[in-house]
């Protein structure tokens, strides 16, 4: 069974190469700064707040909410430069929880830019989520990856060497 993840959303909303790349286990260079810091905040930032989860296969973090009987459920991001793919991938939790009965919202967290980002489940993101959902099993069940185009994520990304050299 092809399963989407919501790492993979992200990727789609990135470059659909990568999610290919990553869903046939071609890992990047382990090591790569990138990831390291991506780590690193997840480990250490909102620590005293948040509370990790999982349900049904995702794991993410959980925000108290100052309003009785809801939650919020939280990404932390090293930067706002990716806000599409953040927001989606937030989107693509918030509506596999609304699936299974539990109505929540989201936040992007970027605390080296010490910005916070509200995420609503509208009809317009669920209908986009919906398309990017069926895109990407058909991405990843394609024998060949999608062509490698530069773009400005690439300078950033752990399979650089692997595009393009
Ligand atoms: S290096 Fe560029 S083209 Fe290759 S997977 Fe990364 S973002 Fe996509």
């Amino acid at each position: 069974m092809i399963r989407v993840t919501g790492t993979l959303i992200w990727y789609y909303f990135i470059c659909k190469r990568q999610v290919w790349l990553m869903a046939h286990e071609i890992n990047p260079f382990q090591n790569d700064p990138f990831l390291e810091i991506g780590r690193f905040l997840h480990a250490e930032s909102y620590a005293r707040e948040k509370k990790e989860i999982e349900v049904d296969g995702m794991k993410f973090d959980i925000l108290r909410s100052k309003e009785k009987g809801s939650i919020v459920i939280a990404e932390i991001k090293k930067s706002s430069k990716f806000l599409e793919s953040a927001t989606m991938q937030l989107c693509f939790y918030l509506y596999r929880l609304r699936r299974i009965g539990i109505k929540a919202r989201g936040e992007i967290l970027v605390p080296q830019e010490k910005k916070k980002f509200e995420v609503d489940l509208d009809d317009e993101k669920i209908v986009k989520l919906e398309q990017a959902i069926v895109d990407i099993k058909n991405i990843m069940q394609a024998k060949k990856p999608p062509e490698a185009k530069k773009i400005n994520f690439c300078k950033h990304c752990a399979y650089a060497e692997f595009c393009f050299s």
